[in-house]
């Protein structure tokens, strides 16, 4: 029998508030433990909980740029689980009326058509703490609790099962990934757990009507393992099903060292939670005015920008996309072409050299040596003809290494370009003579003996002399 896979995404969204979700603690990671806690997010008993407000206009940019409507009046609902990582016994979070719901995202998958992702909700909740095994400074090597983290705020993105396989799956993941980080509401680092997954898996036979039952693997943390899981889960799936076994539902853990995922514990059903409307948090009441006001505030998102460089700029669609992966590689384009470079020109840079340098030196766009209207100033230079474009690398290079301006670079170091007629002939005149044999059986008909020429010329000039006027004089005079 063939087997259709069904997945649907759960996706943690870690907010770059400064603040907690509902007290005033510090967000910042990597603190001594339980150095930024209060009653409130320690738990204890007659705290109560404040709304903060940059976690609701984080939400609903959120949901806005995802084509979400954002619910007028939704409420916080307690779920209740006990486990030492959570000290009130519950987390704040949202079940009835989350604060975002229907949207969608249009995925694309291997250049075939979009395709549109539901997204059921987005609904914001506090994180938990974080055990801590046998690193304590205190005497023993037990484990303990640092609650830091409880109470950051989070943004919880839940899809429709609408996904078909693992590339769907990725690709849907890496948009709403992008969206984040380009808002600027989530730092997106997969690896601390800043965006996390969830991975709801089933299969079904193909042309069924009805979804099977789904295992949902846990925090898998990178875009390749999330790939990985799934596709591990799939045929896990398919070959306990074919030897006649059924699938429970259940949680997994995914293991990046064998690429399998395993059994965690039997799935929690929304009634084991036995979630309530939260008594010490009011119904959140979001004005129209306001929703009106986020929508002014969306800077121009990924794809509408992808668009305009493809009709304004005329880039090519693989260059646009490119350019927008994020929004700081995409400023940095459009200063250069502020600053009078050719688009194209200026995106090939980018693509080309920037971006092989960046990976090099393991430095980020935002901190580039070379501003992008130094860049601009050097593909004058190569427009103008004052350096040909193998020169201008290695004028790129240096302006990389010492921070210094390409005009600076090349009167320092000679680099200018000969394209004087006169000084160049003069080199093909010695080069003639002192290859008499290349000469003569150039003119004989082999053809290829003009790359010969033109690589000695350059040798000569030291890269320096114009290509062009090169190829021009050396034709006339080979012909003899
Ligand atoms: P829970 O919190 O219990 O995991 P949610 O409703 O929050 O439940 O999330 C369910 C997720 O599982 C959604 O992303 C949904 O699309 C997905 N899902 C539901 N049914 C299936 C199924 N049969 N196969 C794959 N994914 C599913
Ligand atoms: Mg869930
Ligand atoms: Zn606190």
């Amino acid at each position: 029998m063939k087997y259709q896979p069904v997945i649907g995404l759960e996706v943690h969204v870690q907010l770059l508030t400064d603040t907690k979700i509902f007290c005033g603690c510090s967000t910042k990671f990597g603190a001594e433990p339980n150095s930024q806690t209060c009653p409130v997010c320690l738990g204890l008993p007659g705290a109560l909980p404040v709304l903060n407000k940059k976690v609701v206009e984080f939400a609903i940019k959120a949901g806005l740029s995802t084509n979400c409507s954002i619910t007028p009046r939704s409420i916080f609902a307690r779920k209740n689980y006990f486990y030492p990582d959570l000290p009130k016994g519950y987390q704040i979070s949202q079940f009835e009326d989350p604060i975002c719901q229907h949207g969608w995202l249009d995925i694309a998958v291997d250049g075939e058509q979009l395709k549109r992702i539901g997204i059921t909700r987005i609904h914001m909740e506090e994180d938990a703490g974080k055990l801590v095994h046998g690193e304590l400074s205190g005497p023993g090597d037990g484990s303990g609790v640092d609650l830091n983290r409880a109470c950051t705020p989070l943004l919880e993105v839940v899809s429709e099962p609408d996904l078909r396989s693992s590339d769907e799956a990725v690709a849907y993941l890496k948009q709403l990934h992008q969206i984040v980080t380009w808002l600027g509401i989530c730092d997106g680092n997969m690896e601390e757990g800043s965006f996390r997954c969830d991975a709801n898996v089933s299969v079904m036979p193909v042309g069924s009507e009805v979804l099977g039952t789904r295992a949902e693997i846990k925090n898998v943390n990178s875009f390749k393992f999330v790939k990985q899981a799934i596709e591990y889960e799939i045929g896990r799936q398919i070959d306990l099903i074919e030897d006649g076994g059924t699938v429970v539902q259940e949680t997994r853990l995914f293991d990046p060292n064998s690429g399998k995922t395993r059994s965690m514990r039997s799935k929690e059903e929304a009634h084991d939670y036995r979630y309530f409307p939260d008594p010490d948090l009011v119904p959140l009441v979001i004005s129209e005015k306001w929703i009106e006001k986020s929508r002014r505030e969306l800077p121009e998102l990924p794809e509408q920008r992808q668009h305009r460089f493809m009709k304004e700029l005329e880039l090519p669609a693989y260059d646009a996309e490119v350019l927008t992966s994020n929004r700081s590689l995409a400023d940095y384009f459009e200063a250069g072409v502020a600053a009078g470079g050719n688009a194209k020109s200026v995106g090939n840079w980018i693509m080309g050299e920037i971006t092989r340098a960046l990976n090099e030196t393991g430095t980020v766009i935002e901190e580039c040596p070379v501003t992008p209207e130094q860049l601009a100033a050097l593909l004058a230079l190569i427009d103008d003809g004052t350096i040909s474009g193998k020169i201008a690398k290695t004028v790129f290079d240096e302006m990389w290494r010492s921070g210094k301006t390409p005009h600076t670079i090349i009167t320092e170091q000679g680099l200018v370009q000969v394209s004087d007629s006169g000084a160049i002939e003069g080199l093909i005149d010695e080069i003639m003579a002192a290859s008499a044999g290349q000469v003569a059986e150039y003119r004989n008909g082999k053809d290829k003996m003009f790359g010969f020429f033109v690589g000695q010329v350059m040798k000569a000039s030291k890269g320096k002399a114009n290509p062009a006027v090169v190829n021009e004089l050396l034709l006339s005079k080979l012909k003899g």
